[in-house]
């Protein structure tokens, strides 16, 4: 099978005015069509510099990104991209915010439209359609962005921690929702996220990274009683803690390594 995205060697030095700054290094990395793998790793090790690599927003220092079998040069619309924070223009409405991607990138047609009102029922927004983004809750803000991001339909989603700005509550019901809506739609998925336990329960694969500079530490399949579970579910599986615990002392040796430093 063709991988979906392919990271060959990357490695990227940012040069800023107090030096050059190793941020990640030789980064091998795989994704088949439809997998979902989470990117877990302590902060500054180079995760968001990774998905802004494979959005074609910044071309790294040295090694090769290929998205469909295409080596990446610029943003293009097979990858879409969602943020902690949900940048919804305040100004516009829920219907309004949802369509800008297809705006923007002159797509917006009868059927797009179509298309995005069908995501908005989808996650429960067809309500809220001609209301703001400051008459919303934070779920249901992040909500919205999924659509807009659904709505160009993308085949590859980059998720840089969608969910850590939410309250625990909301933020479990959107695991399970997104978990959902991208298996049905059969997207690929990046997970960027500080939570081991989200990462064990939405994922096919976890990918650890190391800090300093930023390196595949360890990569752990996630067995299939898990995976066919919802997240929240997968939470309660037998086999859950073990593989929480196996990513916990992956992070704590890498703390101790930089206590010893
Ligand atoms: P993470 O998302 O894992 O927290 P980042 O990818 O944001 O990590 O950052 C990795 C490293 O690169 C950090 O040391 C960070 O300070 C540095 N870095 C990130 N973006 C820039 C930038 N635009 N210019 C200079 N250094 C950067
Ligand atoms: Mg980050």
């Amino acid at each position: 099978m063709q991988a979906s995205v392919r990271l060959s060697g990357v490695t990227q030095v940012y040069v800023t005015p107090q030096g050059a700054s190793l941020a990640v290094e030789n980064i091998d990395f795989t994704l088949l069509p439809g997998e979902f793998v989470s990117l877990v790793g302590p902060s500054g090790c180079g995760k968001t510099t990774l998905l802004s690599i494979i959005a074609g927003l910044i071309r790294p220092t040295a090694g090769l990104v290929e998205v469909g079998g295409v080596p990446v040069v610029a943003p293009s619309m097979k990858v879409g991209y969602m943020l902690q924070q949900d940048y919804l223009f305040p100004w516009r409405t829920i219907r309004d915010n949802a369509l800008l991607g297809l705006e923007l990138t002159g797509r917006l047609h009868d059927s797009s439209k179509a298309y995005t009102m069908h995501l908005l029922e989808e996650m429960g927004l067809s309500g809220a359609a001609d209301r703001y983004p400051s008459q919303l809750s934070g779920g249901m803000r992040q909500r919205v962005a999924l659509v807009r991001t659904l709505a160009t339909e993308p085949d590859i989603l980059l998720l840089d921690e969608p969910f850590s700005a939410l309250d625990y509550q909301t933020k479990l019901q959107l695991e399970d929702l997104v978990s959902e809506t991208l298996a049905k739609h059969k997207k690929t998925a990046v997970l960027v996220t500080h939570d081991i336990s989200e990462a064990v329960a939405m994922s096919d694969r976890v990918v650890i990274l190391d800090r300093n500079p930023g390196r595949v530490r360890k990569e752990l399949i996630i067995p299939d009683e898990i995976r066919r579970l919802s997240p929240f579910d997968a939470r309660e599986a037998p086999g859950f803690h073990p593989l929480f615990r196996e990513i916990w002392e992956e992070f704590e040796a890498m703390d101790r390594r930089e206590g010893e430093a």
